[in-house]
């Protein structure tokens, strides 16, 4: 039946086209992804549906593929690859070796000008109102003056926010800092009620960052973008620490209430002063808020003794 032979021949080359122009397809949309520029349309093989196809450049370059094999592949079907956080998370969860941060807070100095705040909050593009730095009015007894206490996150050597994380959201590095994943956050909030100092600030609202910012990797060491449903906190600018750079707070305050530096290295610094932290802590009677509780924080206080300014309301803003 040479007829039906020849219908069959037809069918098979028909067929055979078909899949080969699938198959260049397939890699074509392998290697273009979403970054599809100039297009025509062809079948798909397996779908009937029209699909868009990238014509060649005609410009072939060199690449080293995963299996350590060099590849030419077409100018066209390349794309940017999107940036990448400047560290692993495997290494933002190590911390840096031979470092333990510390910081030193002078509440003698504070006059709650806020710019601390400002800075920490336009670094980290936060929520307006989620403040990671807070500044409160204190006063110790009926007979003393009161004072501004500046609090961030006190980074304890035993974090109880860490212990009852129940997706290791929460982590201690072993350079002392403790941050967040919001990748991993479930926002179950167990942290929050964890920890004694009120640091933890819910993101019950997405932050309404401007799309450069919003689009950018996520990275556990900027604590950016900050994602709805998770909680924040206060992170030691762990980015800026890794720079060998001290946290905005530091270098924000004009007055030099905040000191920061490696107690390993006994030193501590607010730019403009450096100080040796044992010889600070010791001279100054340096303490750690409610050290009773054996979380150990990394943060400690310089009481607001000889202070040279009044305390005054109308200071907040100066
Ligand atoms: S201050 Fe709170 S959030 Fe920070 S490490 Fe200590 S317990 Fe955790
Ligand atoms: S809110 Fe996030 S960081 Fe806090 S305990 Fe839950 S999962 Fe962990």
């Amino acid at each position: 039946m040479p007829k039906d032979m020849n219908s069959n021949e037809s069918s098979r080359r028909e067929f055979l086209a078909t899949i080969a122009s699938g198959t260049v397809a397939a890699a074509g949309l392998a290697l273009t992804g979403c970054g599809v520029r100039s297009n025509t349309l062809q079948r798909d093989p397996f779908t009937g549906a029209g699909v868009a196809l990238t014509p060649p450049s005609g410009e072939k370059v060199k690449l080293l593929s995963v299996e350590g094999e060099i590849i030419e592949v077409d100018r066209a079907y390349l794309k940017p690859v999107p940036d990448l956080p400047p560290v692993s998370n495997t290494e933002a969860r190590k911390g840096i070796p031979g470092k333990k941060f510390v910081m030193v807070i002078d509440l003698s100095r504070c006059k709650s000008a806020k710019k601390c705040q400002e800075a920490c909050n336009h670094a980290h593009d936060l929520h307006p109102g989620a403040n990671w730095i807070k500044i409160y009015p204190m006063k110790d007894a009926e007979h003393t003056a009161p004072y501004w206490q500046p609090t961030t996150c006190m980074h304890c050597d035993e974090p109880p926010c860490v212990k009852v994380c129940p997706v290791d959201a929460t982590f201690k590095r072993q350079d002392g800092i403790v941050l967040i994943d919001s990748d991993r956050c479930i926002g179950c909030r167990f942290c929050m009620a964890a920890c004694p100092y009120s640091t933890r600030v819910f993101n019950w609202e997405d932050p309404g960052l401007p799309a450069d910012v919003a689009t950018q990797p996520y990275s556990c060491e900027t604590s950016i973008p900050q994602k709805k449903g998770t909680v924040g906190k206060c992170d030691f600018c762990a980015d800026m620490t890794r720079k060998g750079m001290s946290p905005h707070c530091v270098s924000a305050c004009p007055n030099g209430v905040f000191f920061f530096g490696d107690m390993l290295e006994d030193s501590v610094t607010n730019g403009a002063e450096t100080f040796r932290f044992s010889d600070l802590i010791r001279d100054k009677a340096g303490y750690r808020l409610m050290e009773d509780l054996g979380t150990r924080p990394s943060v400690y206080y310089l009481p607001p003794v000889n202070r040279n300014f009044p305390f005054t309301d109308e200071e907040q803003n100066s």
